[in-house]
């Protein structure tokens, strides 16, 4: 933990969270001898700090103090961003915490995001050391613009926030298998795909989609008149590792014209109640009191039939009410949180609604991005801005010999897959998406990290945090 201030001068400040881990493992020394001279160069403050395990900077991040810093820096690969994204989305004041200027130092094997960065700059490609430098220049600069995030909703009703991608097949695969070889740095994933290439698979799959030339969806949804919720997921962990003991996050799938605010809790929870397991009986009502004497009691009105479920291993339970019961928190209460509604989005258990489009295939990768780049060296989809609040879809369908899908990404290595003329390979533009694997086994990623393997769906949240650009 280093500091660097200068007494008397109004500054700029920026919190660094450096990951010893990521990439060749270079980071703090990288930090130290290239990030650092050019910060003081410029006249700005820092403090830098190290993270010493996974999740501990989503932790840090949860008592952040807001208003002392001007910049929080993630000096690491694309996972570290992800997870501080994360632990931003998860306070009860994530609408101001989001708008905390992000800025991104590649120190990581993927560093997606920088090498977005340096290209919507009009910045020649770098890599290695002079992206570090490019980027840390940017940072001196400091502008800052918008960031799309997209929400995404696992099979285990999680909820995720993601600036980068979502990947199944090909690119997934590639992603994890390669970890195993982390010390070749960037060049893990060119030897992960040509061995990939060598193995090639297919997965079927459904695929449906809000392209984004369909004006109106939004109000279409609510002309569809679901104007209530159905159910609703305890995501948080009462003192699971990732949440500390400190929050239980309450999360709700909710449609167009719902009447209730998504909610989230501080505190650790416990039932009052004394539900024995079996499936909720007509009349019942449930309510959730936290221990923790600064945190309001759980409660508030919920629609009949409502289903309240739990994927969290402690809390793990569900709840049902059929009375317009009581369940829930005062939405003013501290602690509640979480995130826009999906608003384009109906449950995951039901139908796509009629405007979207669908098709069923086998793939060899489907990849939804809203960056430029896949990686540094990696310019996959080249119309794709931090801010145009559009999802990208790269579909390569099976059939697509391997000498084809070579010479695309070939061609992705130099930008120019826009250009690849093959019916195997399609490229769609959408706001909201949902991917169901029809078969089981395989590997699906978000922002590179892995998720749990099922049906997912997602859509994107234009402008919802802020990345420092230069
Ligand atoms: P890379 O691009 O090299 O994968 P990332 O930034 O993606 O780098 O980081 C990879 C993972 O390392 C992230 O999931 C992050 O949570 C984790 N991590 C952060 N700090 C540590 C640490 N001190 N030890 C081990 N893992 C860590
Ligand atoms: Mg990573």
């Amino acid at each position: 933990r280093w500091k660097k201030s200068f007494p008397g001068r109004p500054q700029r400040r920026m919190l660094l969270l450096v990951n010893p881990c990521s990439g060749t493992g270079r980071a703090i020394a990288r930090c130290r001898q290239i990030v650092l001279p050019i910060l003081e160069e410029a006249g700005i403050e820092y403090e830098l700090k190290v993270t010493e395990r996974q999740n501990h900077a989503w932790e840090m991040v949860q008592s952040l103090r807001l208003e002392e810093w001007d910049g929080l820096v993630i000096v690491s690969g694309d996972g570290l961003l992800y997870e501080v994204i994360n632990g931003l989305m998860a306070r009860s004041d994530w609408e101001q915490a989001i708008k905390i200027p992000l800025g991104i130092v590649p120190a990581g094997s993927g560093n997606a995001l920088a090498g977005a960065v340096n290209h919507y700059t009009g910045h020649k490609r770098v890599m290695g050391d002079n992206l570090l430098t490019h980027l840390a220049f940017l940072l001196c600069k400091g502008a800052c613009r918008p960031l799309d995030l997209v929400s995404v909703t696992t099979s285990l009703g999680r909820r995720l926030f993601s600036f980068l991608c979502i990947a199944w097949g090909f690119v997934s695969d590639v992603d994890i298998e390669s970890e195993r070889f982390r010390l070749l740095g960037g060049a893990r994933f060119t030897l992960g795909t040509l061995a990939r290439i060598a193995s090639l698979r297919t997965y079927r799959g459904r695929l449906s989609y809000l392209p984004t030339s369909i004006p109106g969806d939004r109000a279409a949804a609510m002309a569809a008149g679901r104007n209530f919720i159905r159910s609703a997921t305890l995501c948080g962990q009462s003192d699971g590792p990732k949440l500390a003991g400190r929050r239980a996050a309450m999360h709700r799938n909710m449609s167009d014209g719902a009447l209730v605010e998504e909610m989230g809790l501080a505190g650790k929870w416990e039932s009052t109640d004394d539900w024995d397991g079996s499936p909720p009986q007509e009349g019942y009502s449930s309510s959730c009191q936290s221990p923790d004497s600064e945190t309001p009691p759980f409660s508030g009105i919920w629609q009949l039939g409502e289903t309240v479920q739990s994927p969290d291993p402690v809390i793990n339970r569900t709840f049902m009410t059929s009375n317009g019961g009581e369940l829930g928190g005062k939405a003013d209460g501290p602690g509640l949180v979480y995130g826009p509604p999906d608003d384009l989005l109906p449950f995951l258990d039901e139908p796509i609604p009629q405007h979207w489009r669908q098709e069923e295939n086998d793939y060899v990768l489907v990849l939804a991005i809203y960056q430029s780049h896949l990686a540094a060296d990696l310019l996959f989809s080249p119309l794709a801005l931090p801010d145009d609040g559009i999802i990208h879809l790269w579909l390569v369908r099976a059939g697509i010999s391997r000498r084809a899908l070579l010479r695309f990404f070939m061609a992705l290595a130099r930008g120019r897959n826009l250009n690849v003329d093959s019916p195997h390979v399609v490229h769609i533009t959408a706001r909201a998406f949902r991917l169901e694997p029809l078969q089981p086994g395989g590997i699906i990623t978000v922002d590179g990290e892995q998720v749990e393997y099922g049906p997912l769906q997602a859509q994107i949240h234009p402008h919802l945090a802020r990345l420092i650009v230069g």
